[in-house]
């Protein structure tokens, strides 16, 4: 990783909803291990490099742990209590800004008290922090669970260099004002000097409502707020390249490819789709649309299978858990009907996969299909175009996502366009390896030069610059 941006910091705070930790075991043999997630991934080798805090919570209402040293890195938990969980986290969190910033896929409920939560909760990661701050250090607030961090933490410390990264789309004027605290976010977040989001689109609608909702002046990259100057841009964010490349060519990697090919059978053609079982991720469509393939029978379990690994996700929420009865209705009703004995046609895994068999998983599928109703980024595409080190593999990813608007090489869909996901995902079975190459080889550019270290960096540089 270059050091352009980073040479300036003295320390990092970064501000995020969840620690880079999680405990294991109970009360003396407790310790702690890291959580796995995208970004702590991003953030390790930018916080091995300068000091750093993570300002964040355990995931335990109630816990209150005191900080302590991780690896080098401070760790600083801020409580939030079982009455938070439900208001801020639950509610706020993922029943309002969720679903309102994914194209409103489900209706976002409005609640007073939610939103005072939020408030409460967002005051406390701003304090955690103000009383950490010293001269020359840098704080990076991360996501939608934070966005009155920036303000309030401007509050009381006026010269701090603060930035803000926001991980999901930012959506457009037209839902983004039913938020009956819409200008409150918006101060909230022209409290940072640097507010970054993942698509010029996102990037251009938090600019326009800006100058609408507030006194915000400006343009669409920079904006005049209260006396200072905020900057506003797309910052893709990535993967750690390097990594997955460096599995996919692992003996063991291979061996575990061969023996999933072995097990489905080494003459289907394998999709694959990886997703958390989240209603923005447009399962229930793509079951559709492969249920619909082998109706027309232009294609059938016999040349090829449907591999959906669903990661659990926000289980006790009522919407996920009819998503998922729906879901696995329509597997059973698509196995009914197409499997044969030793050829299941849609094998359903709903369990998290270690990043290591992911590779295998991505390795051994010759279609991935990722095709969200609407995606922030959506890092399994990246991750899949990054294990493709033969350019072999065809990626079908929905235009909603993020990652469409760099890898415009792969088979772009509207995933609600069950004809058009049909006729795409047979293209991408009998595409010719030739044409796969071509497309794949540059796919592969992109995410070899933009990884998440060049990610890490840009955004800091423009923080300290
Ligand atoms: N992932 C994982 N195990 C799984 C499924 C997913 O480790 O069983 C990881 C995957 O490698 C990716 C992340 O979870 O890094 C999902 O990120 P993405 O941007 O695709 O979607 P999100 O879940 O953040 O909405």
């Amino acid at each position: 990783m270059g050091r352009a941006g980073i040479h300036k910091i003295s320390r990092l705070l970064v501000l995020a909803n969840r620690l880079p930790v999680h405990r294991v075991g109970r009360e003396r043999d407790a310790r702690w291990v890291p959580s796995a997630g995208g970004l702590v991934t991003a953030l390790q080798p930018v916080l091995q490099r300068v000091r750093g805090c993570w300002i964040g919570w355990t995931g335990i209402g109630g816990d209150t742990p005191r900080a302590f040293r991780h690896d080098g890195v401070i760790i600083r938990p801020v409580a939030v209590s079982e009455q938070e969980v439900e208001d801020y986290y639950h509610g706020m969190a993922n029943q309002t800004l969720w679903p309102l910033y994914h194209d409103a896929t489900r209706t976002p409920e409005f609640r007073r008290d939610w939103w005072r939560s939020y408030l409460g909760v967002n005051q406390r990661f701003a304090r955690a922090a103000a009383n950490l701050a010293r001269r020359g250090d840098v704080a990076w607030v991360h996501d939608y669970h934070l966005q009155m961090v920036p303000r309030l933490l401007r509050r009381s410390q006026p010269n701090l260099k603060i930035g803000f990264f926001l991980h999901t789309p930012f959506p457009p004027e037209e839902l983004f004002e039913w938020l009956p605290w819409r200008s409150q976010i918006l101060t909230g977040l022209l409290g940072a000097d640097v507010v970054g989001f993942q698509t010029v689109g996102s990037a251009r609608n938090f600019s326009r409502l800006a100058r609408e909702y507030t006194s915000a002046e400006g343009t669409d990259q920079e904006l005049a707020f209260e006396g200072r100057t905020i900057y506003v841009n797309a910052f893709p964010i990535s993967i750690d390249t390097e990594w997955w490349e460096e599995r996919a060519q692992r003996p063991d990697t291979l061996r575990k490819v061969q023996e999933i090919r072995k097990r489905i059978g080494p003459k289907r053609k394998i999709l694959l789709a990886v997703d958390r079982l989240d209603y923005t991720k447009g399962i229930d469509f793509r079951l559709q649309a492969f249920e619909e393939l082998l109706m027309s029978k232009k294609a059938s379990s016999r040349d090829c299978v449907l591999v959906q690994i669903a990661a659990p996700s926000r289980e006790s929420e009522k919407d996920y858990s009819q998503l998922r009865a729906k879901i696995e209705r329509t597997v059973g009703r698509i196995n009914g009907q197409f499997s044969a004995p030793g050829r299941v046609a849609v094998h359903y895994f709903r369990k998290n996969l270690t990043r290591e068999d992911l590779a295998a998983y991505y390795l051994a599928a010759d279609v991935m299909l990722v095709t969200p109703l609407r995606d922030g980024m959506n890092l399994v595409a990246k991750e899949y175009v990054a294990t493709r080190t033969d350019n072999t593999g065809v990626l079908v990813l929905s235009q909603f996502a993020g990652a469409a608007r760099e890898l415009t090489r792969a088979l772009i869909v509207n995933p609600r366009d069950i004809d058009q996901m049909t006729k795409s995902i047979l293209q991408a079975m009998r595409m010719p390896y030739e044409e796969a190459a071509a497309r794949m080889s540059i796919l592969r550019m992109r995410v070899r030069r933009h990884d998440v270290y060049l990610w890490a960096e840009h955004f800091l540089q423009a923080l300290t610059s």
